[in-house]
């Protein structure tokens, strides 16, 4: 089989359907999945938190103005009035998060409304893109297409389980594109034996501030089995690139400002769940006593309560990662998403360099960069 059409969209996930429904063009959108939007459906817990109220390139790594031209054209309130023409119901809820009323699959079903049924082809593996002449030429477990734009819209490496690959990053090189390693981002941190007492603390949360290089991160971090997870870690691993992060569990207020009555322990006084401050003082060689009877050098001491640094071991993978950071990188395309080495190929989405924080803010990207590379394609002659 071979089919040709003036653009062919590989993948159909949050970017390449957002650009099949705003193409003019004739275009062919290829899946390898039975199913459209796979990562939609099972996004913010089934609910998809398609976007923020408040998105600027600071929510972002890397912090890059190319990121904010694409947004100058289709940002935030672009986007939710776009939706709501669809017949989208979006719920505002806490931290400016914007959500599916009716579900992650609502808007699944949205997208299929606006995609042509015959320009969709499933089950079909994307293996390689050449170009010859003006013609870009894809292979795929269903043959050759043929069309001249293309936009890579085939994701990051993150839930491979559910389609991910790494073809969007081996078609950009073999363009001649620079790819930033991929890492597994907004994903929960392995830790080295100095914090193996982390694991005896399964299932405990504490609202803390993280500090990652020059980054400060407010929320909760959950202590798991296997380290540290919570939307304060998955915000950490974002920025993290090897070394230390540091936690104060007191969010600024100094441990001994609790401690007002010496006949009680430690434990007793302190704002924090007890089994944690326990497993912490064991860990400082500290008793918990009445604090009457704590030395100098122990009062001291619980400043860590202000600043635990720690050198996380890794990640929980690929497998566990919301995003994946590192990608195709921007420097290379112009500010439709468009390469500047290879014209008609377009990139969008997570296969560019660019992921971002918790809060719906990985799929405005997704949307809004497909938007621009498809309103580019849209009036290309
Ligand atoms: C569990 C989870 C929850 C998330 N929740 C949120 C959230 O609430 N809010 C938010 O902003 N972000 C969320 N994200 C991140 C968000 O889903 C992604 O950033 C977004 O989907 C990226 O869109 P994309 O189009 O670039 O890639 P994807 O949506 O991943 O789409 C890529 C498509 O390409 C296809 N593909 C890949 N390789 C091939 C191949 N070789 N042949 C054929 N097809 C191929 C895939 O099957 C897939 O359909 C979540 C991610 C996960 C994993």
């Amino acid at each position: 089989m071979k089919r040709e059409s003036e653009v062919l969209i590989l993948g159909a996930g949050a970017s390449g359907l957002m650009a099949a429904s705003i193409l003019k063009k004739n275009y062919i959108l290829i899946d390898h999945n039975s199913s459209v939007g796979a990562k939609i459906s099972i996004s913010g817990g089934g609910r998809c938190n398609v976007t923020n109220r408040y998105v600027g390139i600071d929510n972002y790594v890397p912090r890059d103005e190319k990121i904010r031209k694409v947004f100058d054209r289709f940002d935030n309130k672009k986007l939710l009035k776009w939706l709501r023409s669809k017949g989208m119901a979006l719920k505002l809820e806490k931290e400016g998060r914007y959500f599916c009323a009716d579900g992650a699959k609502e808007l699944v079903k949205t997208f299929r409304k606006c995609v042509n049924p015959s320009s969709l082809v499933l089950n079909c593996e994307i293996h390689s893109l050449r170009k010859r002449n003006d013609l870009f030429v894809m292979e795929s477990s269903k043959g050759k297409f043929s069309a001249r734009y293309v936009l890579v819209a085939t994701g990051g490496l993150s839930y491979k389980k559910i389609g991910a690959s790494s073809i969007g990053f081996d078609i950009a090189r073999k363009f001649g594109h620079t790819v930033i390693t991929p890492k597994p981002a907004l994903v929960g941190f392995t830790v080295q034996k100095p914090q193996f007492w982390f694991k005896d603390l399964s299932g405990i949360s504490i609202d803390v501030e993280i500090k990652v290089g020059e980054k400060r991160i407010d929320g909760n971090m959950l202590f798991t089995h296997r380290g540290v997870s919570g939307p304060a870690i998955l915000n950490a691993s974002l920025y993290w690139n090897g070394g230390y992060v540091e936690a104060d569990f007191l969010k600024g207020k100094s441990a001994v400002s609790f401690l007002k009555n010496p006949k009680r322990a430690i434990s007793t006084q302190l704002p924090l769940p007890k089994r944690f401050v326990k497993a912490f003082l064991d860990h400082l060689n500290i008793d918990d006593i009445a604090v009457g009877r704590l030395k100098k050098s122990e009062i001291e001491a619980l400043r860590a309560f202000n600043g635990y640094r720690f050198a996380p071991a890794g990640t929980f993978g690929f497998e566990r990662a919301e995003v994946t950071k590192g990608g195709v990188d921007l420097g290379e395309l112009d500010e439709n998403m468009m390469s500047l080495a290879v014209n008609g190929l377009y990139f969008a989405g997570e296969v560019l360099n660019v992921a971002g924080e918790l809060g719906g803010y990985n799929f405005q990207w997704a949307f809004s960069s497909a938007y621009v590379a498809a309103e580019s394609i849209n009036g290309s002659s």
